[in-house]
């Protein structure tokens, strides 16, 4: 037996022989929808009150839902849209459901075919005008006389990166299309998403509006202990380990993504031991396996010159450097890369943003007469910048020396 059988054999022998933590991993995918959300009753009545107009083939009203980051709009939304869909077919209504994360979908062609694909046109991968799919799934609606409810979830991205030009073009449809019709349900994560919308296209999407507040971190406490429950075998936590979790994800927003994402991965984390529990300690590796995980996705999706001016700043590990000499430093790396650098101006637009974004930290320093200058401190280690650059040829080698 060669070295490499033998580490799987061990890993696979430790994996069957270790106690079984999870009941129900999948009820822990941050996809997963429960079947029962507890504190939201009331957004769960109002997106069904909304809705349901459908079932006696009116139109509902276009719908807007917004709140932060897990505070349940997905999940209550496909909750409601799945019982609906229930109910239409066991009382023969016509209805047609269509679900698309913009996000995911990532392009407005991407998201247009989402809804033709689901209204039963077949649309290519790729090739036709955005408009030529537009002006085919409404022919199709009209045609086939289809009730569409449109689910466009993580709205906010589509217009932070296209603008609102498409749902203009669907609010519009949304309004004139008939017989048949479409009614929208927008859900952004962004709560000041509307300022970004043209005033014609907010007062169509938003004929009716629901908010989701964020849970308290006693909310939190009472989700996370049914949904361990669900989870996990009854012997398999602790019920310190669960509210460790839900207090974590408390202090921040009331985000029961991140609360659910601890518990998984503390699981996950608790499994891989071989422990028979899972507990605090877990939940504790796990949440520093999450703060890295974030600043490393935070790294990498850095545009380039963020990234040098990034290293300008961390280099050399001196405390409080000016402003000054992290643009020449910044300039030094452009000129070995190659690039032409930025203004002095734009580069101190950059640092304001790395310290949003909690990498640096810069204040203003007053020096009376002489007047004032930027001091920025990393945040960051030159290894976690290493790390997290590892694989990014158009940076490593400045790290290097
Ligand atoms: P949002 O869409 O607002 O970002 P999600 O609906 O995706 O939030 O919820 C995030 C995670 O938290 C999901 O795993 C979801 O199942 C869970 N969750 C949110 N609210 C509840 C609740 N009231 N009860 C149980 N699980 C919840
Ligand atoms: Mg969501």
């Amino acid at each position: 037996m060669d070295q490499n059988s033998e580490t799987l054999e061990a890993i696979f022998h430790k994996a069957l022989s270790a106690p079984k933590l999870f009941n129900n991993h999948e009820a822990l995918r941050s996809d997963y929808v429960p079947d029962h959300l507890p504190f939201r009753s009331d957004q769960i009545t109002s997106v069904a009150q909304v809705l349901s107009p459908l079932l006696h083939s009116s139109r509902p009203s276009n719908l807007l839902i917004y709140g932060k980051t897990g505070t349940g709009k997905t999940a209550a939304t496909k909750h409601v849209i799945f019982k609906l869909a229930q109910t239409s077919k066991a009382n023969g209504v016509k209805a047609s459901f269509v679900y698309s994360n913009v996000r995911m979908a990532g392009t407005e062609y991407r998201v247009l075919a989402d809804l033709a694909n689901q209204t039963g046109l077949s649309i290519p991968f790729t090739g036709l005008a955005v408009s030529e799919v537009l002006s085919r799934v409404q022919s199709q609606i009209k045609t086939k006389k289809l009730h569409v409810v449109f689910v466009l979830d993580e709205i906010d991205f589509l217009v932070k990166s296209f603008g609102d030009r498409l749902l203009y073009d669907l609010t519009t449809s949304a309004d004139t299309i008939t017989p048949g019709f479409l009614s929208m349900v927008g859900i952004s994560n962004d709560l000041q998403f509307k300022e970004e919308l043209g005033a014609r296209v907010l007062s169509r999407l938003s004929e009716e509006e629901i908010v989701f507040p964020p849970y308290s971190a006693q909310e939190l406490t009472t989700i996370l202990q049914e949904r361990a429950k669900f989870a996990f075998n009854p012997a398999a936590y602790t019920e310190a380990a669960v509210n460790l979790c839900a207090a974590l994800s408390g202090l921040e927003h009331g985000d029961a993504r991140r609360a659910v994402d601890l518990l998984r991965i503390a699981g996950e984390v608790a499994e891989r031991e071989g422990s028979m529990q899972l507990d605090e300690r877990h939940v504790q590796i796990a949440l520093q396996k999450i703060d890295q995980d974030r600043i490393s996705d935070a790294l990498k999706s850095l545009p380039l010159h963020a990234k040098l001016v990034l290293i300008a700043a961390v280099k050399n590990n001196l405390e409080n450097k000016s402003s000054g000499s992290i643009y020449e430093n910044y300039s030094s790396l452009c000129k070995r890369s190659g690039i032409e650098s930025l203004t002095t101006r734009r580069v101190s637009g950059l640092v304001t943003e790395l310290d949003t974004l909690g990498l640096v930290s810069a204040t203003l320093v007053n020096y009376g007469r002489y007047g004032r200058t930027k001091k920025v401190t990393p945040q960051i280690s030159q290894d976690v910048l290493r790390q997290a650059f590892h694989e990014d040829g158009s940076v490593t080698q400045l790290l290097q020396d």
